[in-house]
């Protein structure tokens, strides 16, 4: 009963905001579950807050290492710059194609740990313990407008906007709270097209791919840019771990030539995609799943 409540209330949390699907439910970014009712949104008893708390530590120990990476090392800014400029090639020479005109051209991106960085306010939880951000944590995160842009996205998006390319964001951030803060911040950090045709938020479908199809019934989609397998139209949406990566194998020649793809060792569906219910399971039962894989 403990458990199945605190499973309870972290998915309730997941739900209630924004959805980011960061280490929580690890979905696409945002959380994937719509903001429900009836769910008490507090832990009530003592046991549940040790719990909790414990769960909350573990995650920050888990998620340190890969996002000082993304916070400190050389390499994820020069993995940024390669990937803007890999898709920057790519637009230019889709501007060139003649065979594309019947269409007018857009590129299609996900937003957080693809355009925008949010590794700083993820980084202070974790300093003070908390590797848990669920929808209330982030809902407040993204009203404080704190999300800063990636090493070389503002450049390249208003170079994209400059060859006459549509550009559409596509994000799992949940509307219906975080649509107005979003905007703002994404404004404030220069970036372009940002307004109610090209800012596409999770409204009653966490999957993209309706997303992606009205864009494509338009456009000439040339690119899609993306930190999470599910930013791309390859049907990954609920599929196991195994499956995952059978689709990215099925699609090898489309990475780097239609898809783009940035690193997040930080949060992503690749860990929900651990184990059914991965982000439920007790810090002890998640060490079981992760040593199982490590020593396979
Ligand atoms: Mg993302």
């Amino acid at each position: 009963m403990k458990r199945s409540s605190l499973a309870w209330y972290v998915a309730v949390a997941c739900l209630g905001g924004s959805l980011f699907v960061g280490p929580v439910v690890q979905a696409d970014s945002p959380t994937t579950v719509k903001a429900s009712s009836i769910v008490p949104t507090t832990v009530t008893t003592q046991a549940e807050q040790a719990a909790l708390k414990q769960k909350q530590q573990y995650q920050a120990e888990t998620e340190t290492m890969g996002l000082l990476w993304m916070r400190t090392s050389a390499e994820y800014r020069a993995l940024a710059y390669q990937g803007y400029n890999v898709a920057m090639n790519l637009v230019k020479m889709a501007v060139a194609d003649p065979s594309h005109q019947r269409k007018p051209l857009a590129i299609v991106l996900d937003a957080d740990e693809t355009v925008v960085d949010n590794t700083k306010l993820m980084g202070e939880s974790i300093a003070n313990g908390n590797g848990r951000f669920d929808a209330p944590w982030w809902r407040q995160a993204v009203h404080q407008g704190k999300s800063q842009a990636m090493p070389g996205a503002v450049e390249f998006l208003n170079e994209v906007h400059k060859q006459g390319v549509e550009i559409f964001y596509v994000s799992n951030r949940y509307a219906p709270v975080n649509y107005d803060a979003t905007v703002q911040n994404f404004k404030e950090l220069g970036f372009p097209s940002v307004d109610k045709d090209h800012v596409l938020l999770f409204e009653k479908d966490s999957d993209k791919q309706p997303r992606f199809d009205a864009i494509a019934k338009k456009y000439s989609v040339v690119l899609y840019m993306g930190d999470n397998a599910g930013d791309f139209p390859i049907g990954t949406k609920g599929k196991t771990l195994a499956e995952r990566n059978g689709i990215i194998d099925a699609h090898k020649e489309d990475f780097g030539t239609t898809f783009v793809v940035f690193p997040n060792p930080a949060y992503g569906s690749w860990v929900s995609a651990l184990a059914k219910g991965y982000q439920n399971l007790s810090p002890e039962e998640q060490k079981q799943v992760n040593n199982q894989y490590l020593q396979q």
